[in-house]
């Protein structure tokens, strides 16, 4: 059965009216008419098997008949990814990737390195939409334009630990350069930040700057970690570190 993600609320016998394009998806590619079900869902009450009963033009109402699932209590520890945009096709894998491996929040930070400064947020929401209707996610990420990376940290919930991911010691002159300032590895960090909530930070292509890294080891709640010993891409960084976390301190236990 097909699986949409509809904005209307989800009563039963209550019809809504579809958008253009959902409704062009299930009339003209799926071939469904007036009394074939979907499935759908809006992030707020639950999954229902929903009939077609209208179908006008470009136009379809579906009626919900029966709750498939209900929505769940928020489970486990909220997860937050703070990213700096990288090439277009890598930025869309980022936010399709945190949306299947569980972030609610999903914030774009431009750093002092970030080269990609624009941000289509509408893309974006599209890409977590199809990503959550195919991964059978009752909520959807909620994305928030990007912000620099103060004003992304400030807006963070407080309690919330970061996860700053660093591929650090390239500075041997640096208080947190060479072997002394090494980020510890990133298991041995998050043993102690179970059952908190958490953002994991990844930088652009080029890293931080000396400046940020300064910044951010002076923060409070910064917990700066290592992925191992070779340098990730950013999009590789993000993956591992979300399914780290989620194995870890998520909802995978
Ligand atoms: N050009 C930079 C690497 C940037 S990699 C350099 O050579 O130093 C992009 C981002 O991925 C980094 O900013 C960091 O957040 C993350 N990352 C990549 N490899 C990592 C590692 N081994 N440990 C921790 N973070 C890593």
């Amino acid at each position: 059965m097909p699986r949409l993600f509809v904005n209307s609320d989800l009563v039963a016998g209550t019809p809504f009216e579809l958008d253009e394009e959902q409704a062009k998806y299930l009339t003209r590619v799926m071939r469904l008419g007036v009394g074939d079900a979907a499935r759908v869902f809006n992030g707020r009450d639950g999954e229902w098997r929903a009939e077609i009963s209208a179908v006008a033009g470009r136009r379809a109402e579906m009626t919900p008949a029966e709750q498939l699932r209900q929505q769940p209590a928020q489970g486990g520890a909220p997860l937050t990814l703070l990213f700096a945009p990288v090439k277009k096709s890598e930025t869309d894998f980022i936010v399709e990737k945190a949306t299947e491996l569980g972030a609610g929040f999903i914030q774009p930070v431009i750093t002092e390195r970030t080269q990609s400064r624009t941000v289509r947020l509408d893309r974006f929401e599209k890409i977590a939409l199809e990503a959550s209707e195919q991964t059978e996610r009752l909520d959807i990420p909620l994305l928030a334009d990007a912000l620099g990376l103060d004003a992304a940290l400030e807006s963070l919930p407080e309690g919330t630990a970061l996860i700053f991911c660093d591929e650090a010691g390239d500075e041997a002159d640096a208080p947190w350069g060479g072997q002394s300032g090494r980020a510890q590895p990133m298991a041995q960090v998050l043993e102690g930040l179970k059952g908190q909530a958490a953002a994991i930070l990844i930088g652009p292509e080029g890293g931080f700057s000396p400046a940020e890294r300064g910044f951010l080891r002076a923060r409070e709640g910064t917990h700066p970690v290592s992925l191992g010993p070779r340098i990730l891409r950013a999009e590789t960084a993000a993956v591992a570190a979300m399914t780290l976390w989620q194995a870890m301190c998520g909802d995978w236990g």
